[in-house]
């Protein structure tokens, strides 16, 4: 076997998706099943000309949805998909907006999701969580609504309050006040920043809503100052390599700041974003780590490590995750 190269099992390797797009990441064959029950049709586009193509086609998905039992069938095919890649901890972010008032309030849709994925966790041996999302094109007042929502599921199956839009910097402190109200209750504050906007909009999200996680981030690169905060104060960068590449972020897997970023001490996790939409499960995200960065497997088992920063993930989870983990990594490849 001399000269032969040998990894261990990406599969195997265990994982937490925390940058999952509930809706953008419903397994494809539950959504087209979904459709054709509703005699309606539902393809992927190849490619998406413009952002705004991306956000239109995004749409569809909650409109397929007619009732909670619809949402519950989803919500449970996602957790299942999911756990048979290696996730140990999935936190999806969850609108419910996209569903409320038409299927019900907003607190009868959170409950229906977060029942959906609690009962599907069990199902599968996993612990899910739930980011619940705020949406920061949308106005501080559905946002304040949102959080009280989110405050009252603390605990209770929504492990964050996460603030979403894509074009950055929004404005962010207009929602200081929101985010008090899902860091009152004990819910991390996860802040999209650093996709469109550059590095200000991640010093947004970190200093005007106190966010401890950023989803995406990776333009933090062009300013080492910042760079160096990041490692320092241990926030954990939610990134998305292929999403990236797929909405015009990164010029390319190849040339992704993902790899300046781990190098630079920068606590990364890796994640699908909308796996419904780009094609690449949270699991093809390693490959790409391993295939097209060259990461080692002693580099993936520390990102993989990176999930353990994550705060809604249970004790037990953690303990568990742990013991898998160096298992994992003290095996032999083959
Ligand atoms: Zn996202």
């Amino acid at each position: 076997m001399s000269g032969v190269k040998v990894s261990r099992s990406l599969l195997e390797l265990p994982k937490v998706h925390v940058h999952a797009h509930l809706d953008g990441c419903y397994p494809l064959d539950a959504v087209q099943q979904l459709a054709a029950r509703h005699d309606a049709g539902f393809e992927v586009p190849e490619s998406f000309a413009t952002v705004w193509d991306f956000f239109d086609a995004y749409g569809t998905v909650p409109a397929l949805v007619r009732d909670l039992d619809d949402l519950r069938a989803l919500c449970r095919a996602l957790v299942l998909a999911d756990a048979a890649l290696g996730v140990r901890y999935l936190e999806p972010a969850i609108e419910p907006q996209l569903y409320a008032p038409r299927l019900g309030s907003l607190e009868q849709v959170t409950g229906v999701i977060i029942d959906a994925l609690q009962e599907a966790a069990v199902e599968a041996g996993i612990e899910v969580g739930a980011n619940l999302t705020v949406n920061t094109d949308q106005d501080e007042e559905l946002a304040a609504q949102l959080a009280r929502v989110a405050a009252s599921f603390a605990g209770h199956g929504v492990t964050a309050l996460g603030t979403a839009g894509f074009v950055e910097p929004a404005g962010l402190k207009r929602f200081a006040t929101v985010a008090d109200i899902g860091r009152d209750a004990g819910l991390q504050i996860v802040s999209h920043a650093g996709q469109t906007g550059g590095p200000d909009s991640i010093r947004e999200a970190l200093n005007d809503l106190g966010a401890t996680r950023i989803s995406h981030g990776v333009m933090a690169v062009l300013d080492s100052e910042l760079v160096s905060r990041l490692a320092d104060e241990h926030i954990v960068l939610d990134v998305c390599p292929v999403s990236n590449v797929r909405l015009g972020v990164s010029s390319s897997l190849e040339q992704h700041e993902a790899r300046a970023l781990v190098a630079a001490g920068v606590r990364v996790t890796l994640n699908a974003d909308d796996s419904l939409w780009f094609g690449n499960s949270v699991l093809d995200q390693y490959r790409i780590a391993r295939d097209v960065w060259g990461m080692d497997d002693a580099t993936l088992a520390a990102i993989s490590r990176t999930g353990l920063l994550v705060p809604g993930m249970s004790e037990r989870t953690r303990s568990e995750y742990e013991v898998s983990l160096a298992a994992w990594f003290t095996a032999a490849p083959g």
